[in-house]
């Protein structure tokens, strides 16, 4: 390998939170300090922070993203909003762990295509996959890229379907056009949002982490019991609940973090821009930047016919790439004989096609070098 050549690994968590390292050591000194580790000052200060930050009335530190996401669907549930048997419909390409607590609560999920243009919910489809059985549908913030139409998101929802954001990605991004309650940020679009806290994410914590954010306060405190064993009050067990608290240690190194998204997800955006302003190959198509909203680069996704031969000539001049998601949900073996619908062509066309290039943890310097040894790519 030249010497000149970068070494640029698509990820590096140490390098992620070396920035603020300092913090996070005081903060875990203050927890541990303090003798609480669950349930305390630290996870309700970071539900209200983060309540605050994307303008939903509601937040609840819950254990994961997958998690949050269950969470809501079994509220529901216990609300009489949802039964066994009906149908979520969500975008066939997502990561498979949207998909989970669909299935493991008994609803049945359908999955709808995505759009090439932005990888999300295709809207102008949308709605041929409704049935007389649909009752929700999950709207996945992929990438980071905000997935909200308000016209078909107001029809759905007129039609008395259940809006859920799977907000994993987009932390911190903003849709075109206000949501359901007037909030355009993600996590406060529809009916109730699951927030992951997964190291890699925007927002990531030291370990696992989520949250469930809504307007409705009934759900709200639905979803705070269900997590914590079903007991609206102590040892009053209204639900047969779960434990999925958020702990004391997570939200304090989240509320180090927190104030500090915003920049990042800046950063984030200007790497974007020079990829997008440098990298210009026939074999290579850039990711959209769709005007009018704010994107937040979870990953920066682009399509090549020639995926695996790209990913060899990065690899062999020192870049790191991953792919997001190599294996769709529907073809994953849990999945065996579950889908057999000939929609999912597009998500498999895009499996085959897609490749993430580092934004983690990239300088503008190093950008241009990944866009220079991209541009040097002949197929
Ligand atoms: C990460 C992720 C999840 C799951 O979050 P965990 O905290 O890992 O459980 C769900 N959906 C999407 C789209 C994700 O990226």
């Amino acid at each position: 390998m030249p010497t000149s050549d970068p070494h640029i690994p698509f990820l590096d968590l140490k390098e992620s939170n070396a920035f603020c390292s300092g913090r996070l050591i005081e903060a875990a000194v203050r927890v541990i300090e303090s003798g609480r580790f669950l349930g305390g000052d630290e996870t309700r200060l970071f539900e209200q922070e983060l309540a605050r930050f994307c303008g939903a009335s509601h937040c609840i530190g819950v254990s994961n993203g997958l998690d949050a996401i269950r969470l809501i669907l079994r509220a529901w549930i216990e609300e009489g909003r949802l039964e066994k048997g009906d149908e979520v419909i969500v975008a066939a390409n997502t990561y498979i762990a949207s998909i989970l607590p669909i299935i493991e609560l008994g609803l049945t999920p359908v999955l709808a295509p995505p759009s090439p243009v932005d990888f999300n919910l295709d809207f102008s489809r949308v709605e041929d996959f409704v049935t007389p059985a649909t009752r929700a549908v999950m709207l996945v913030h992929l990438y980071g890229n905000p997935c909200w139409n308000a016209d078909v998101c107001r029809r759905l929802h007129d039609r008395g379907i259940l809006l859920i954001e799977d907000n994993a990605q987009a932390i911190g991004a903003r849709a075109s056009a206000p949501g359901l309650y007037g909030s355009q940020s993600t996590g406060a679009l529809g009916d109730a949002a699951a927030i992951s806290f997964y190291p890699t994410k925007n927002l990531g914590a030291l370990g696992d982490g989520g949250a469930v954010l809504t307007h409705d306060p009934a759900l709200a405190a639905t979803v705070r019991a269900l997590a914590n064993y079903g007991a609206d009050r102590r040892y009053h067990n209204i639900h047969t609940g779960y434990n999925n608290r958020l702990d004391e240690l997570q939200a304090a190194f989240l509320r180090v973090k927190l104030p500090l998204l915003d920049e990042e997800n800046a950063r984030r955006h200007e790497i974007a821009r020079i990829y997008d302003s440098r990298i210009r190959n026939p074999f290579v198509k850039r990711p959209a930047i769709i005007s009018g909203t704010r994107q937040v680069w979870h990953q920066y996704v682009v399509r090549s016919p020639r995926r695996d031969e790209l990913r060899s000539h990065l690899a062999s001049h020192g870049v790191g790439t991953d792919i997001h998601y190599a294996v769709p949900p529907h073809l994953q073996p849990c999945m065996k004989g579950r889908f057999a619908h000939p929609s999912l062509r597009i998500t498999e066309q895009m499996a085959d096609t897609l490749l993430s290039l580092p934004i983690a943890n990239v300088n503008p310097t190093q950008a241009n070098s990944i866009s220079d040894i991209i541009n040097e790519f002949h197929g």
